[in-house]
C-alpha cells in the first residue's frame, strides 16, 4: 500500500479539495492510504471554541463561522441534494451534544473531544467528494486504528493495539481518514499533538508495510531552509533518514519530528511532493549514504530563553540540573538549546501547552532567574563558518553556539 497524507493547506477550499483529485489523477489510486488534517486553520479555530467553553463565554458565533466555511465548500463540491450538507450536520449536532453533556473540567480531555473535529469534518467531505470524482474509496475513523493512551492532547501510541487493528485492512482497497486522532483504551478521542498528521500518516505506514509515504506540500520538497524565511534556498533532492531527522530536531517546521523513527525502523521511502507540481520529484528521504554538504539553515520561532542561576552564587551542580529537568520533564517543555557556564544554565525552549509560568513559578523558588520571551532559534548545519555573517547581522544575539557544524544562535 501507498500512503499519501494531506495538510490543511493542501484543502483549505473547495479548490484544495478537487486538486487532490489531480494528484490522485497523476500518482495513481490503488491501494492508497489517504490522511488527511483538518481544512485550512480550522484546528485553530476550534481551539477558540474550546477556549471560550472553557471561560463559560458564548461560542455559537464562532460554531456557526466553522459550520459555513464547510457548508461553503461543500455547495461547491457537491449537488444540493448530495447527502454530503447532512453528514455536516449530524457531525455539528454531535460537537453540540458534547457541549450539552459534558460535565468533565479537564481541559486537555475537552480540547481533544472537540478539535478532533476538524479532522473527521475533512475527511468526511474529502472521502464522500472522491467518490463522486470517481476515485472510489472506504472512509475509515482513525479513532478506531490508531490507539494511544489516556494522555491527552499528546496521546502516546500502543503499537500492539495499533499493528492489530491496521492489520485487519483489506490493502487492495483505497481508505480515506483522519491525521492527528486516535482514541484511548475508555475509547475517548486523543490527539497526538499539533501538526500531528504527518506522524499518522508514519503510523499507519508503518502498520500496513507500505511501499511509500508521500507528503503533499505547498512547496517543491525539503528545501536548504524555509523559503519564507531565508533567501536563496535550493529544493533537496535525496536526504538520509538521519540528516532528516537533524533537521526535524533542530525545528525545520517540513518534516514533523516523530514520523521519521516508525519509517526508518522499516525502511519505508518518504518523500516530500507539491500538490501543485505532482509530477514533480520533490524531495526522497531514505536510506543513504551520502552525507549532506549543504547548509541548511532552520529558524524555531516563538522560543523563550531563561538564565537560571543559583540565589547563593554557588556553581550550577548536578543536582540542580536534574531538578531543573523534572519540572522542564513535567511541565512538558522542550528545550531547544542548552548552555552551561560556571553559575548559570541558559535554556532556550519551546512551550507548546503553555506553561512557561509554571516553570517560572517553581525554578523561582530555588534559583535566581533571567528571562527573555519571544525570541528565535536560528540553526545553521554543515556550516563551514565561511558564509555566515548574514545571519549575525541587525540581531541581538543572546546566545551563540558552535558545534561540529552546527551554528546556532539565540536572537531577539
Ligand atoms: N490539524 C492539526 C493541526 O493543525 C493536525 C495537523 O494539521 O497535522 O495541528
Ligand atoms: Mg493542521
Amino acid at each position: 500500500m501507498k500512503v499519501f497524507k494531506f495538510g490543511g493547506a493542501s484543502v483549505k477550499d473547495a479548490n484544495g479539495v478537487k486538486n487532490v483529485a489531480t494528484v490522485l489523477k497523476s500518482e495513481g489510486f490503488d491501494g492508497c492510504m489517504l490522511i488527511v488534517s483538518a481544512m485550512g486553520k480550522t484546528t485553530n479555530e476550534l481551539e477558540i471554541v474550546i477556549e471560550k467553553y472553557i471561560n463559560k463565554e458564548n461560542f455559537n458565533v464562532e460554531i456557526a463561522l466553522i459550520k459555513e466555511k464547510h457548508v461553503q465548500i461543500c455547495s461547491e463540491l457537491f449537488e444540493k441534494n448530495h447527502s454530503a450538507f447532512s453528514e455536516l450536520d449530524g457531525i455539528f449536532d454531535k460537537i453540540e451534544h458534547f457541549f450539552r453533556e459534558n460535565n468533565s473540567t479537564d481541559y486537555n480531555f475537552i480540547y481533544d473531544q472537540i478539535v478532533s473535529f476538524g479532522e473527521i469534518i475533512s475527511s468526511k467531505i474529502l472521502s464522500l467528494y472522491l467518490n463522486v470524482a470517481g476515485f472510489k474509496n472506504e472512509y475509515l475513523d482513525a479513532k478506531n486504528f490508531i490507539k494511544t493512551d489516556s494522555n491527552f492532547r499528546d496521546g502516546i501510541v500502543n503499537w500492539i493495539e495499533t499493528e492489530e487493528r491496521i492489520a485487519t485492512l483489506n490493502k487492495t482497497q483505497n481508505f480515506v481518514t483522519q491525521g492527528f486522532i486516535g482514541s484511548d483504551l475508555n475509547a475517548n478521542t486523543t490527539t497526538l499533538g499539533r501538526e500531528g498528521s504527518d506522524y499518522s500518516a508514519a503510523i499507519f505506514a508503518y502498520c500496513l508495510n507500505a511501499e511509500a509515504l508521500t507528503i503533499w506540500k505547498d512547496v517543491p520538497g525539503v528545501m536548504t531552509g524555509d523559503p519564507r524565511k531565508f533567501e536563496d534556498t535550493t529544493l533537496l533532492s535525496n536526504i538520509s533518514y538521519e540528516e532528516a531527522i537533524e533537521m526535524a530536531y533542530y525545528g525545520a517546521s517540513i518534516i514533523h519530528p516523530k514520523t521519521l523513527q516508525p519509517l526508518k525502523q522499516k525502511n519505508i521511502p518518504f518523500f516530500v511532493k507539491s500538490f501543485l507540481k505532482p509530477s514533480e520529484k520533490g524531495t526522497k528521504v531514505s536510506v543513504s549514504e551520502i552525507n549532506l554538504k549543504e547548509e541548511t539553515y532552520i529558524l524555531k520561532e516563538n522560543q523563550h530563553l531563561i538564565h537560571i542561576s543559583t540565589k547563593d552564587f554557588s556553581f550550577i551542580a548536578e543536582n540542580h540540573i536534574s531538578l531543573i529537568f523534572n519540572i522542564l520533564s513535567k511541565l512538558k517543555i522542550k528545550v531547544s538549546l542548552m548552555q552551561n557556564s560556571a553559575i548559570s544554565l541558559a535554556l532556550c525552549f519551546d512551550d507548546p501547552f503553555k506553561n512557561k509560568n509554571f516553570l517560572i513559578d517553581e525554578l523561582q523558588e530555588q534559583f535566581r532567574l533571567e528571562k527573555i520571551e519571544n525570541v528565535s532559534l536560528f540553526t545553521v548545519r554543515n556550516t563551514n563558518l565561511t558564509n555566515i555573517e548574514k545571519f549575525y547581522k541587525n540581531k541581538d544575539i543572546l546566545l551563540e553556539q558552535i558545534s561540529r557544524g552546527t551554528l546556532q544562535i539565540v536572537a531577539k
